[in-house]
C-alpha cells in the first residue's frame, strides 16, 4: 500500500457528482441536492442529488434490462471474473482519490480510509475467485433411469442499502460477491456518504462491466430506500444499518416476498481473563472501541474483564486512550477523526451524559475535544457499570467502553449473551479450554480469540438475533446471491402412467 504522505487540503468548493444508470452519469439538473459538510471540518465538500422514485424505477429498470438479457447473467464466469480483476486494479490506481472523498464526507482518517480501500480491492479478486469456482451438485445415485442436478443461479435484480460508517468498505463487502453471482445491482448509498459509492460506477465501467448492471440512486432512506424495499420488481436487498431501519424493511419486503440480507446493529463485549496478555488485550480492546471513533457495528464496547484484574485493566486501558491520536481526519497521523453526522454526535454525548446521571463512574474522556470546528469527542471509558445502565444495553456507536467485572467462565459467558444483538465478540485469554469455550458458547455471527475487529474477504460475516439475517463476504457472500434449482433428468424413457 502506497502510504498517504503530507496532509491534503480541502477541496477549493464542494464537488457536484450525478447520479447513474444504465452506464451513464445522470445530471440532476435543477432538482434539490443534498450538501454535506466535512464533519472534521464544517465546510462544504460535496452536492449529492436528492433521487426520487421516479430515478429509482428507471434504474431498476436498466438492472432488469441488463439481468434478463444475459448480459452479464448468463456470459462465462471466467470473462465476470476479468471485469472484477480489472476493477481491482482501477481502484488500487484510484485508492489515492476514494480515500480522499471517503475521509471528507465521513470523518475518517486519511490513513485508515487507504488501507480499507486496499483491503476493498482484496474483495475484488477474491470474488473474482469465487465467480469462477462457483457451482452446484450433481446426484448420480438415482438409478439407472435418472440423473439429479443443483444448480445456482444468480437471485436478479439485487438492492444494495448502506451506511454511512464505513461507506466503501461496506459496499466493496458486497458488489464484487453480487457481480460475481451473475446479479445487477441498484445501490443506495447514505446520503451522507454517497461519494464512494458513485466513483465506484465510474471505476466498474472502465474496468468493462456492460451498462445497467451497477447503478446507483442517491437520496433519502425515507424515500428510497424505503422504495427500494417496496419495489416489486427488485428481488433481493442486501441492508445493512441499524435493527430499527431492519425491522421496517421486513415489514417492507413483504410485497413480493423478496429476499433479505440484513446486516444490524451490534453490542459487542470483549471479554478479557485474568491469564491474558493484559498490555496486549489493553491494547486491542482500546482498539476495538476507538477504531472509526466507536462508529463500528463491530465494535467492542462492553468490556467484561474478570475481577481480579479489572482494576489495573481499567486503568492500562485508559493510559492507551489517553495515548490515541485524536484529530484533523485529513492529517496522515491521525488515528480517531471526526464523529461523521451531527445527529450521531449529538447521541454519544447524551448516552454520556446519562451513564454519567445513571452512576457509572468516568474513568477518562467524557465530552467533546474542541479543534475549533468539526465534532471530536474523546475516547471514553466508564468503570462500575451494571447491566441495567443504558450504556451497557444499548447501541451507542460511538468510542464509550462500559466495563463490567466478572466472576468466573459461566458469569463471562451469560453476561456476554445478555444482550438482544449477537453481531461479534473478542476474548482474550492464554488458556486454550477457556478460549474454545467461550468462542462455543458466546452468541455472536464473528469471534476473535486474542485480537480483534481483523477481517478480510475469506471468512463471512453476519449476526445472531437482532443483529441480522444471511451473511456477506466469503464462499457464503456469494452464495446469498444465488438460488438453488433442482433438475431431474430422465435418462430413456418414463414408466407411462396411463395405461
Ligand atoms: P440507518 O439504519 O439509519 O441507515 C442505513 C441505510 O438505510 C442508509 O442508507 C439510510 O438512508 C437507509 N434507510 C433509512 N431509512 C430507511 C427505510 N425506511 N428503508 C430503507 N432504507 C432506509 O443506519 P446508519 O445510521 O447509516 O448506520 C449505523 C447503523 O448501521 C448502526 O446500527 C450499525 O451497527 C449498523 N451497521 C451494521 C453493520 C453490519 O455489518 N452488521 C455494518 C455497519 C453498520
Amino acid at each position: 500500500m502506497d502510504q498517504v504522505v503530507g496532509r491534503q487540503s480541502l477541496p477549493d468548493s464542494p464537488r457536484t457528482f450525478g447520479f447513474f444508470v444504465d452506464g451513464k452519469r445522470m445530471e440532476a439538473g435543477e432538482r434539490a441536492y443534498f450538501e454535506r459538510r466535512s464533519p472534521g471540518h464544517d465546510v462544504p465538500v460535496t452536492r449529492i442529488p436528492k433521487c426520487t422514485r421516479e430515478d429509482l424505477d428507471l434504474a431498476v429498470k436498466a438492472a432488469r434490462r441488463a439481468f434478463e438479457d444475459g448480459r452479464w447473467s448468463r456470459i462465462p464466469a471466467v470473462e465476470r471474473a476479468n471485469v472484477l480483476l480489472r476493477a481491482a486494479q482501477i481502484l488500487r490506481s484510484r485508492a489515492a482519490e476514494l480515500a480522499y472523498w471517503e475521509t471528507l464526507e465521513n470523518g475518517k482518517p486519511i490513513s485508515q480510509a487507504r488501507a480499507e480501500v486496499d483491503g476493498c480491492a482484496g474483495m475484488f479478486e477474491y470474488a473474482a475467485g469465487l465467480a469462477r469456482t462457483l457451482h452446484g451438485d450433481a446426484f448420480n445415485n438415482l438409478g439407472d433411469g435418472m440423473f439429479g442436478l443443483v444448480t445456482r443461479e444468480p437471485i436478479g435484480v439485487v438492492g444494495l442499502i448502506t451506511p454511512w460508517n464505513f461507506p466503501f468498505l461496506i459496499l466493496c463487502e458486497r458488489v464484487p460477491y453480487i457481480l460475481a453471482a451473475g446479479c445487477t445491482i441498484v445501490a443506495k448509498p447514505s446520503e451522507v456518504t454517497s461519494a464512494t459509492t458513485l466513483l465506484l460506477a465510474e471505476i466498474l465501467s472502465e474496468a468493462g462491466l456492460p451498462d445497467g448492471c451497477y447503478n446507483v440512486v442517491t437520496g433519502s432512506g425515507s424515500v428510497i430506500g424505503q422504495a427500494m424495499t417496496e419495489h416489486l420488481d427488485i428481488d433481493m436487498v442486501s441492508f445493512t444499518g441499524s435493527t430499527s431501519v431492519g425491522r421496517r424493511c421486513v415489514e417492507a419486503a413483504g410485497g413480493n416476498f423478496k429476499k433479505l440480507g440484513l446486516e444490524l446493529g451490534g453490542k459487542n463485549p470483549q471479554i478479557v481473563f485474568a491469564d491474558a496478555d493484559l498490555e496486549d488485550a489493553a491494547d486491542g480492546v482500546a482498539f476495538g472501541i476507538g477504531f472509526n471513533t466507536g462508529q463500528c457495528c463491530v465494535s467492542g464496547s462492553r468490556l467484561i474483564v474478570e475481577r481480579s484484574v479489572a482494576s489495573e485493566f481499567e486503568k492500562l486501558v485508559a493510559a492507551k486512550l489517553a495515548k490515541v491520536k485524536v484529530g484533523d481526519p485529513l492529517d496522515p497521523s491521525t488515528q480517531i477523526g471526526a464523529i461523521t453526522t451531527t445527529a450521531q454526535n449529538t447521541t454519544i454525548l447524551d448516552y454520556i451524559a446519562r451513564g454519567k446521571e445513571e452512576g457509572a463512574r468516568l474513568v477518562c474522556g467524557g465530552g467533546a475535544l474542541d479543534f475549533g470546528r468539526g465534532h471530536y469527542i474523546a475516547p471514553t471509558l466508564f468503570g462500575d457499570v451494571t447491566s441495567a445502565m443504558a450504556i451497557s444495553r444499548d447501541e451507542i456507536f460511538g468510542p464509550v467502553l462500559a466495563v463490567m467485572p466478572f466472576d468466573g467462565e459461566d458469569e463471562a459467558i451469560a453476561m456476554a449473551n445478555d444482550t438482544v444483538y449477537g453481531l461479534a465478540a473478542s476474548v482474550w485469554t492464554k488458556n486454550i479450554d477457556k478460549a474454545l469455550n467461550v468462542t462455543r458458547r458466546v452468541r455472536a455471527g464473528r469471534f476473535w480469540v486474542n485480537t480483534t475487529l481483523a477481517g478480510g474477504p475469506e471468512l463471512p460475516l453476519g449476526g445472531f438475533k437482532q443483529s441480522g439475517w444471511g451473511r456477506e463476504a466469503g464462499s457464503y457472500g456469494i452464495e446469498e446471491y444465488t438460488q438453488i434449482k433442482s433438475v431431474h433428468i430422465e435418462i430413456g424413457k418414463r414408466e407411462p402412467w396411463v395405461r
